[in-house]
């Protein structure tokens, strides 16, 4: 097994967005994605598991940049035709994209553990970065929010993450165990990367799964996170708000609290610099630098900083 030299802890949109810059500037067979897996889900009998597919799409140059999710030139005849039958046609998976979720779901039932059939899915599509489930157990992402309680998708898609939520969950976690090949890399890694992904429902349900904190707080003096939060803002989703609404700052300050005790480093973005000050007063070190990745030389400058 080739261990990653550099390990990021990994969301969805903006981990693959990282991955894909840090493979621009590094030898992508050192680097190991560990993911999150609190958003998967069973629809339709079948496993779905959409930060994993995310990044392997991203990876591969398939992702859909117009919808932020799914593969690119997809076509949808099944979910129409599930549509019309009166099925659960909210959460849209494409014709193609259901090919990836029948393999794997198939796989699984074979006796298959998820970190082996994300491998299989990666050779596939013949990634050069390694993937692997934080855990190959079953854990569920849920909120307490003020229209009750809501899974990871209906909070996400049917409400358009536009309800206050009053606590985030992740079922199962306490009996859930990383998969040795996790461990193995967040301990021999030379520095691990906390993607900037949604510190609260993409970050946390990774430090949930027993031990990972621990190695993570451990090595905190090789750990940099990248600010997910611009300018009080997320460039998508509901970081911001999510910050907010469990007690935290909705900002890089709101984030360096968050991953207090865990980093010895937080990048932020030069429109944040004013609260550099404030955040090296807790013993982080701040480098800011650009960190919006939309334009390729942008994100390439901030995948140098992270491996400087
Ligand atoms: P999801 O699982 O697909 O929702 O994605 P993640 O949790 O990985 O990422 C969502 C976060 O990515 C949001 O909080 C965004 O602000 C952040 N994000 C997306 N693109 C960028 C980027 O170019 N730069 C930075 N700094 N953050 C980004
Ligand atoms: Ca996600």
């Amino acid at each position: 097994m080739v261990l990653g030299v550099i390990t990021v802890l990994s969301g969805g949109v903006g981990a693959a967005r990282l991955l894909k810059a840090l493979s621009d500037e590094t030898d992508p067979s050192e680097l190991t994605a560990v993911v999150n897996v609190g958003d998967d889900m069973v629809l339709h009998g079948l496993t779905i598991c959409p930060d994993l597919d995310t990044i392997a799409y991203t990876l591969a140059g398939l992702n859909n940049d117009d919808l932020g999710w799914g593969l690119a030139g997809e076509t949808w005849r099944v979910m129409d035709e599930l549509d019309a039958l009166g099925g659960e046609a909210w959460f849209r998976l494409g014709d193609r994209d259901l090919a990836t979720h029948l393999y794997r779901s198939q796989r699984l039932s074979e006796g298959a553990t998820k970190t082996q059939v994300t491998a299989e899915l990666g050779r596939h599509l013949k990634l050069r970065v390694r993937l692997l489930p934080v855990t190959d157990d079953s854990i569920a992402t849920v909120f307490d929010t003020e229209v009750g309680e809501l899974s990871f998708q209906e909070y996400f898609v049917k409400h358009r993450h536009g309800v206050v939520a009053r606590s985030v969950t992740v079922r199962g976690v306490e009996q859930s165990s990383p998969s040795p090949e996790v461990i193995d890399a967040l301990e021999r890694s030379e520095r691990i990367v906390i993607a900037p992904s949604n510190p609260l429902i993409s970050i946390d349900p990774i430090l949930q799964v027993p031990g990972v904190r621990d190695i993570i707080t451990r090595r905190r003096d090789d750990v940099v996170a990248v600010s997910p939060i611009i300018n009080g803002v997320a460039l998508k989703g509901p970081a911001d708000r999510l910050l907010g609404e469990l007690g935290y700052e909705a900002s890089c300050v709101g984030v360096a609290n968050f991953y207090d005790g865990l980093i010895g480093t937080l990048i932020i973005d030069e429109a944040d610099a004013r609260h550099a000050p404030s955040i090296e007063a807790t013993g982080i070190r701040v480098i800011v630098t650009t960190t919006i990745m939309a334009e390729r030389e942008n994100a390439r400058r901030l995948a140098r900083a992270v491996l400087a």
